[in-house]
């Protein structure tokens, strides 16, 4: 039906108004008003009836629909629509009803106004259909004069202003309870300040960009006590995070900061908003950089969201300091073991394969700690935290152990060459410069096993044996070592066990005189049966003995032996045989050494130049002086001593000079050939050189007459070898000598 004939609507311009009260300044953004009629002529009279009007400073804007299905259309497509002057009927009855229907329930637009008209009264909608929809008025179109529309219209854009703030505070109160939620949930003060600017970002309609700033210390390695450090920030030029304030952001950024933590209040200003955060002590300051001033809804909004994160910024804090006292080491700052284990846990569990984890221990650490004070100590562990950092951001330095660095970091970056470099320069601790060698224990991701603990044992594994090799300091991880080493401790338990139970054996190889004849002594040498009654070689338990350490007693023990036997020899009439122990450098390093082998003699009564103590060169390689004093005070008791395998090891001539050493042994490995032509150019050389420097020289190996008789020509003192006699069992060596003294 059409209704537009019957219509009349003289009445818009039935001039009753003085409107002007309700006309505001104007701006540049407008109020979109769609007008709904089938009746073009009431578009235009109605655009002019309104054509003054400026509400709430802003003008109106115009949409036009002839039907009510253009205006479902338009509805849907443009979303700055705020109120519909909406004709009942159109090409329907109910056509106008049928829009409101679209509008509240299809497109669910609840903050649109709408304002019915109509040319009849009989066709006004229920009462209910008015309240259920939200129709802010009905009119007939006879009602509607020019003043009353304008009020009409004035009200409803009013009332959707009204409906709109309020459903942005709710929207961001729902942001702020949201975001609060959030923010517990982060344990760092970075992440933390991260999640604020991420909740103040849609809280604050003119967010340009953000920094989120507080005291460093105890946050980021190295801060001072004092500074202000960035620790989150959101659309800024570039990346400030973790850096001093001073230094970085702009300077009216830095300096509304400063400003906002001495006044302890929120600052201000046209185009900046400068927040103060504080609980339980801990205070934080968002700086925003705003492209519209502030309203005062995002105030109240912001105040809210202040309150509701306090708590959030304190528990970050204390999360932090438990985070610290756990997983950092309290000298260096660095992660300690507890972390780098979880950091081992993402090298073990990463993608990235070109990384390397290691070990780096500091050798003789205790000496230095011992002998220049622990101040001095810990003052070298700086110095070594802190160069080791230099090797670059993508390397994790912690700290493990008293003298223990861990390392993971790109295999360029931590390759044996570039560690030794590092290390070749002496560290600065208070007034030393102290040069300092390491081992270094490596694993390459490939070999490396599943998880942080794992990875721990296996450059463990790797350090472990570096420590143990005179040649090289650095050792890599293979997958076989891992079985060695259960061997190696299989062995060891076992050791143990048998020592305790007191299974070793020593036994005794004679030495003799070449010249006479005579057995002068007799060299002490372990023997370790197993199970199943085979000897295992010493060549093979000794150094696992060293490597843990067992062999400080059980060289205790030996000494101990040699005293008794030395008595016993004494006793059955052979005043004239002395003993040799062999002694291993972890003995030379036990502080008690020297003064345990004393006590011994002195115990045993024994004459002191009848225990003989066998050492290698090898043994002064690792810390000279300390060797030679010990030798010093063992030669001032008159304990003899040898100097073992002569010849092999890194002899240095200089030391020779220094030792209080009473003869030399002539290692069997110069002995096996000498009796070849042209082949014992070096044996006879070395027994010339003991004759120079006036000392007794032995020759240990001899097999067969040819040696022995190439020895005499060269005037060798003594001799021990299986030509003579193999080692043998205590009784076996007192038959031995009885045997010889008959004959
Ligand atoms: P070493 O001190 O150089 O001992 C000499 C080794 O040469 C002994 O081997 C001995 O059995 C062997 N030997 C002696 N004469 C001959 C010979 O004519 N031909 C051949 N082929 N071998 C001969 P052993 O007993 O297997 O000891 C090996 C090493 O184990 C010793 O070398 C010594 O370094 C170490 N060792 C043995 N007992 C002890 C001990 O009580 N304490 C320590 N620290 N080390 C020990
Ligand atoms: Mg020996
Ligand atoms: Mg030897």
């Amino acid at each position: 039906m059409q209704v537009s004939d019957n219509t009349n609507d003289d009445f818009l311009f039935i001039d009753d108004s003085d409107e002007d009260e309700i006309l505001d300044e104007g701006s540049a953004d407008t109020w979109k008003i769609l007008i709904v009629d089938d009746d073009p002529e009431i578009h235009s009279v109605t655009q002019l009836a309104l054509s003054d009007l400026t509400v709430l400073g802003r003008k109106l804007e115009y949409l036009h629909a002839y039907s009510g299905e253009e205006a479902n259309t338009i509805i849907a497509q443009d979303n700055d629509i705020v109120l519909v002057l909406l004709d009942v009927v159109m090409e329907t009855d109910d056509a106008g009803l049928n829009v409101v229907k679209h509008i509240r329930e299809e497109l669910n637009k609840q903050d649109i106004r709408i304002v019915l008209r109509t040319g009849q009264p009989g066709y006004a909608p229920e009462e209910s259909v008015i309240k259920d929809y939200d129709i802010n008025d009905y009119k007939t179109k006879t009602e509607l004069t020019r003043r009353k529309l304008v009020t009409t219209v004035y009200a409803a854009i009013r009332s959707y202003q009204q409906i709109t703030a309020v459903n942005e505070s709710r929207k961001g109160l729902e942001k702020i309870i949201d975001g609060s939620a959030n923010l517990l949930e982060l344990h760092s003060v970075q992440e933390f300040g991260q999640g604020v600017l991420d909740q103040v970002k849609p809280l604050l309609h003119g967010f340009e960009s953000g920094v989120f700033c507080a005291r460093g210390h105890g946050i980021i390695e190295g801060a001072d006590d004092l500074g202000l450090y960035v620790l989150a920030q959101e659309n800024m030029p570039q990346d400030f995070v973790n850096q001093k304030l001073d230094s970085v952001a702009s300077s009216e950024c830095a300096e509304q900061i400063n400003l906002c933590f001495q006044q302890k209040k929120h600052i201000t200003t046209d185009e900046s908003f400068t927040l103060y955060l504080t609980r339980g002590g801990y205070r934080a300051v968002i700086f925003v950089k705003l492209s519209s001033p502030m309203s005062e809804l995002d105030e109240q909004l912001i105040e809210v969201f202040l309150s509701n994160i306090a708590i959030g910024y304190e528990n970050v804090h204390l999360f932090q300091k438990l985070r610290n006292a756990a997983y950092k080491d309290w000298l260096t700052e660095k992660p300690n073991r507890l972390e780098f284990l979880n950091q081992l846990d993402k090298f073990a569990n990463g993608d990235e394969q070109k990384l390397v984890a290691a070990l780096v221990d500091i050798n003789h650490f205790s000496d230095i700690n011992d002998g220049l004070g622990q101040e001095v100590g810990n003052q070298l562990l700086l110095a070594v935290a802190s160069r080791l950092s230099d090797l670059g951001d993508d390397v994790v330095v912690a700290r493990v152990g008293a003298d223990v660095f861990g390392l993971i970091g790109p295999e360029r970056v931590l390759s044996p060459e570039q560690l030794t470099a590092l290390f070749s320069r002496p560290f600065e601790a208070g007034e030393q410069s102290l040069p300092i060698n390491v081992c270094t224990g490596l694993c390459r991701k490939a070999d490396s096993g599943n998880g942080g603990v794992k990875v721990f044992s296996q450059i463990g594994i790797a350090l472990n044996l570096a420590k143990k090799d005179a040649d090289v300091h650095y050792k890599y991880f293979r997958p076989e070592m891992e079985e060695e080493t259960a061997w190696r401790l299989g062995m060891i338990r076992q050791l143990r066990t048998d020592f305790a139970a007191d299974r070793l054996e020593l036994w005794y190889q004679p030495q003799l005189d070449l010249a006479s004849g005579k057995v002068t002594g007799a060299e002490a040498l372990l023997r370790w049966r197993n199970e199943d009654g085979k000897f295992v070689s010493p060549a093979v338990f000794i150094p696992l003995a060293e490597y843990s350490g067992l062999i400080i007693d059980i060289g205790d023990w030996v000494v101990e032996q040699a005293c008794k036997l030395i008595k016993q020899l004494e006793s059955q009439g052979f005043d004239d045989v002395g003993i040799s122990v062999n002694v291993s450098i972890p003995q030379f390093r036990n502080n008690l050494f020297v003064k345990k082998v004393i006590s011994t003699t002195e115990n045993y009564q024994v004459e002191p130049s009848k225990l003989e103590l066998e050492i290698t060169e090898n043994i002064l390689m690792d810390d000279p002086q300390m060797v030679i004093d010990a030798l010093v005070q063992l030669k001032e008791q008159g304990i003899s001593i040898a100097l073992d395998d002569f010849g092999t090891g890194y002899s240095s001539l200089s030391y020779l000079q220094k030792l209080p050493i009473d003869r030399l042994k002539v290692d069997r490995s110069f002995i096996n050939e000498i009796a070849q032509p042209g082949k014992s150019l070096l044996a006879d050389a070395i027994i010339g050189l003991g004759k120079q420097l006036n000392l007794n020289v032995i020759a240990e190996g001899i097999e067969d007459k040819d040696q022995e008789q190439h020895l005499r020509d060269q005037c060798c003192d003594e001799v021990q070898g299986f030509y003579y006699a193999k080692p043998m069992p205590v009784e076996e060596f007192l038959a031995f000598l009885k045997s010889k003294t008959e004959s």
